[in-house]
């Protein structure tokens, strides 16, 4: 599932005999780490000939053990509430104090391991200095900014991109039965990460798009009123109404793009297309360039914490003027 380098590394390392104890996989939330730990976990341990050459074949009892979630040697550690708290810490190297039970590997997965609760990262630090025989740890971070320089300077970092769009849409669709027009949309207000593409899936099901366009993103002539009563009807939490508005920023693309190029584009809002067609018409490039520009400027100062509302409100304003 893309992440062509991490994955290839990590075969390197298994095919040249050189895991090491502590890893850390980071960047942002739902680009496929954990997924990938567990491939290693599988790869780590599987009883097939493929293992050598750094892959799992799936097949066999210990793959499908870790598959399912079952196996005794690969322990995955989610945060309890907040936080990973400090006796599951304390818990986990318990069980580091025995050898494998029936892998070559014990594997330990630290999801989170950028929210510990405090004194966690001196706890942990003990086991990442001394690791017990035939262990690895793996630790799962968005942001390798929250960890302590002691952890990560035990661990080889391995850093996980964005993935592609395309790639994206692949696999919601093979993974999650998804239709190709939903996968392609919810791909594209991914940011590059599966795990936030179904995340989204059932807020974005529930924003009605079409009359999204047609009232409001593709209205050529805004009055006040309809500003006033457009403001008031969008949600005032913050993460729902960015959502909303980088919708509205991908239907603003979708008509740049039928107005540029001709039919048959690639658009976001495939399912849209007829509508999208004839409201590009009544458009120029310029003014749908600038509508876009305010809706990006606007979701930048509302992450920055701006009034929603005011913000909204001169976005607004600025579309008003053509
Ligand atoms: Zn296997």
């Amino acid at each position: 599932m893309g992440h062509v380098k991490p994955i290839a590394l990590l075969q390197r390392a298994i095919k040249n005999e050189k895991v090491v104890n502590s890893y850390l996989f980071w960047g942002n939330e739902g680009t496929g780490k954990k997924y990938v730990a567990l491939q290693f976990a599988k790869a780590l341990n599987c009883l097939e000939t493929k293992s050598d050459a750094g892959d799992a074949c799936d097949q066999c009892t210990s793959c499908k053990k870790i598959d399912h979630g079952r196996h005794p040697d690969v322990l995955v550690i989610e945060p309890e509430g907040q936080n990973i708290r400090v006796d599951q810490i304390r818990q986990l190297q318990r069980e580091l104090a025995y050898r494998p039970y029936e892998g070559k590997h014990r594997v330990c997965i630290l999801t989170a391991a950028d929210r510990m609760a405090p004194h966690i990262p001196n706890t942990l630090l003990k086991t990442l200095e001394e690791p017990p025989l035939h262990t690895v740890i793996i630790l799962l971070a968005n942001n390798s900014r929250f960890i302590l320089p002691t952890i990560l300077s035990r661990c080889q970092p391995i850093r996980f991109h964005p993935l592609p769009i395309p790639l994206v849409s692949k696999w919601l669709m093979e993974g999650s039965g998804l239709d190709e027009a939903e996968a392609h949309l919810l791909a594209s207000l991914s940011e590059g990460s599966p795990g936030k593409a179904l995340e989204i899936q059932e807020e974005i099901r529930q924003i009605p798009r079409e009359e999204l366009l047609k009232e409001w993103v593709g209205l050529k002539v805004l009055s006040f009123e309809k500003i006033g009563s457009w403001v008031g009807s969008l949600p005032s939490e913050r993460e729902g109404l960015l959502l909303i508005l980088e919708v509205a920023k991908t239907l603003l693309r979708d008509l740049v793009m039928v107005k540029t190029l001709k039919r048959g584009t690639d658009l976001i809002h495939s399912d849209l297309v007829q509508v999208i067609e004839a409201m590009a018409a009544n458009w120029s490039l310029t003014s749908l360039l600038k509508r876009m520009e305010a809706v990006h400027q606007t979701v930048i100062e509302i992450r920055a914490n701006a009034n929603t509302s005011l913000a909204l409100e001169a976005m607004m304003l600025e579309w008003a003027e053509g």
